[in-house]
């Protein structure tokens, strides 16, 4: 007999129970150490990249979320939760550049403020 210890992909703790299946049929594991719940062979994410890069295209093409719903089958929440993404992605890289001095830091404050125009 081949016994295989799972370990929770929270906290790597082994105290994994079986959990009922999720839709596409694989096996939850709820974890008794942080109370969270897994699954058999993850996959991280539902759509490819490129995927979600077109659907994001198409929503910057001003189609609607719900046209956007129709056409490509994508739920109205993964679209909302992808264009958040990117915004605060966005932001972030905008916030990033070099803190050298605070006069730099000012001008960069400045030239924010101006392209929010
Ligand atoms: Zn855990």
């Amino acid at each position: 007999m081949v016994t295989i210890t799972l370990h929770c992909q929270h906290c790597q703790s082994d105290a994994l129970v079986r959990n009922g299946r999720a839709p596409n049929g694989k096996q939850k594991y709820l974890c008794r150490a942080c109370h969270r719940q897994s699954r058999e062979h993850p996959i991280p994410h539902a759509y490819t990249d490129e995927r979600r890069e077109e659907i994001l295209r198409a929503y910057e093409e001003r189609s609607s979320l719900r046209g956007l719903e129709r056409t490509f089958g994508v739920s109205r929440p993964s679209v909302i939760a992808w264009i958040k993404k990117t915004v605060r992605a966005k932001v972030a890289l905008e916030q990033q550049p070099p803190n050298e001095s605070q006069v730099r830091r000012g001008t960069l404050a400045v030239c924010g403020e101006s392209e929010n125009v």
